[in-house]
């Protein structure tokens, strides 16, 4: 291997499963396991560097997606991909070991999206978007967050007022993942009559957006930059009553939602992880320095047991989250320590692997500066690692200390 310049081994996985976890996959997770892998190793992370340095969508890998069959999370029927918790989790590792700016676009579009709709939506409404968004004919958007309101989202301020058939929009959100480009951007908002959160589907049309629906892509990233969030005015938007979400009747069915999605972030956590580790071990392995490899040192050892020691455990985590996700008994609260625990032992394992491969380490082509920069949005997004930690704390004291209240 040389070490002034792109390798192509180096990224690939070296199967690191300390533990034997994937002894317990069943046919169906090996399957799309399997198919994952094999398209990040070939296809994903020869070109990813690229499209990130170029803060450009990967339209190419984008298109795979559906060809693989894994759009759709767990949805059944509609077209949709049908996969098991456990399979999904494992469909989200494997990307995000590739490219988290790639797993995000599909997290957006189909953990957001494609699940509100299919957990909020009508027979009717799932008929007429599910099967599109499944086939990526249609792209989704989630479209929660907004400029004065991120951790406490429940505090939104856009509204939807009702005018005869159709609900008129207006407000501002920020951080929308495909908010620029969706064709079904499901929008949460505060109904004027109720004071409750509902959902409403804005539908791009083949005239673009509706009148007053403004999106702007947020520029200058230094994460997940092959993926673009929006910073999206509404003004005045018009949206038929037949968009509004049938059974989004309050923010707890958003946060239903979410709770899904929080599980697959400790996956996405993982999955950057493994990616590092290996990269770091292959790296250490051929890197001479004082006439031997770096591995033959004592410190280099430690460092790497005590990386694959973390990463064994975040394995641990993720099965057993897919486990209960599988019978239907993930809760968010353990959800959330699952988030919290590997995102957080993700961000300290990525930057030893970045530090045990000197200075090649911050090169791109490399891929681990790119996780230690990607890990830093997955940290962030859909609660935060302290959020998260006031969700368990509040769990186990019965104290809420976002309000320091008891519930
Ligand atoms: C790349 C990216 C993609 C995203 N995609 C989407 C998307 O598709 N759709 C969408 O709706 N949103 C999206 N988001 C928004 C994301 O969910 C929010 O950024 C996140 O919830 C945090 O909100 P914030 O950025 O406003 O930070 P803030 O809420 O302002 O938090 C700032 C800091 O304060 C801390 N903090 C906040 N409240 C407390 C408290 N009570 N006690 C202690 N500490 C506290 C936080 O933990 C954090 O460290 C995305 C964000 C990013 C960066």
């Amino acid at each position: 291997m040389t070490t002034t310049s792109a390798t192509p081994q180096l990224g690939e996985s070296l199967g690191t499963d300390f533990f034997s976890v994937r002894e317990q996959f069943t046919d169906e997770q090996w399957t799309r396991f399997r198919t994952a892998r094999r398209f990040v190793d070939q296809e994903v992370l020869p070109t990813a560097p690229g499209y990130w340095e170029r803060a450009e969508l990967p339209w190419p890998l984008i298109n795979r997606l559906p060809e693989l069959g894994i759009v759709g999370e767990d949805i059944e029927g509609y077209g949709c991909s049908a996969m098991s918790p456990t399979a999904c989790g494992l469909v989200h590792m494997e990307l995000h070991r590739g490219d988290g700016s790639l797993g995000t676009f599909l997290g957006v579009h189909a953990g957001l999206g494609m699940q509100s709709i299919a957990m909020c939506g009508s027979e009717e409404q799932k008929q007429r978007w599910l099967p599109d968004m499944a086939a990526l004919r249609k792209l989704g958007a989630f479209a929660l967050t907004e400029p004065d309101h991120g951790s406490d989202s429940i505090a939104l301020e856009t509204t939807a007022r009702r005018d005869g058939d159709h609900w008129v929009i207006d407000g501002h959100k920020r951080w929308i993942g495909n908010g620029s480009l969706a064709d079904v951007v499901v929008v949460w908002a505060r109904n004027t009559e109720t004071g409750e959160i509902n959902g409403f589907v804005v539908e791009k049309g083949e005239d673009g957006y509706p009148a007053g629906y403004e999106p702007t892509v947020i520029e200058h990233k230094g994460s997940l930059r092959a993926v673009w969030q929006a910073d999206i005015r509404l003004d005045g938007v018009r949206v038929p009553d037949d968009n509004r979400l049938a059974r989004a009747r309050s923010f707890a069915d958003t946060a239903r939602v979410l709770a899904t999605t929080r599980g697959a972030c400790a996956w996405m956590a993982l999955g950057h992880a493994t990616g590092a580790y290996d990269a770091a071990l292959r790296y250490a392995t051929e890197r001479i320095q004082f006439g031997k490899p770096l591995t033959s040192f004592q410190i280099v050892q430690q460092r790497l047991v005590t990386m694959l020691a973390e990463l064994t455990g975040m394995q641990l985590y993720c099965m057993q989250i897919g486990r209960l996700a599988d019978a239907g008994r993930l809760s968010p609260t353990v959800a959330g320590l699952a988030k919290m625990n590997n995102t957080t032992k993700a961000r300290a394992l990525i930057a030893e692997a970045r530090d045990l491969m000197g200075g090649n380490g911050i090169l791109l082509d490399n891929h681990v500066m790119r996780h230690m920069a990607d890990i830093e949005a997955i940290h962030t997004f859909e609660g935060t690692e302290t959020m998260q930690t006031l969700i368990v704390g509040r769990d186990i004291t019965g104290i809420s200390a976002f309000s320091g209240t008891s519930r």
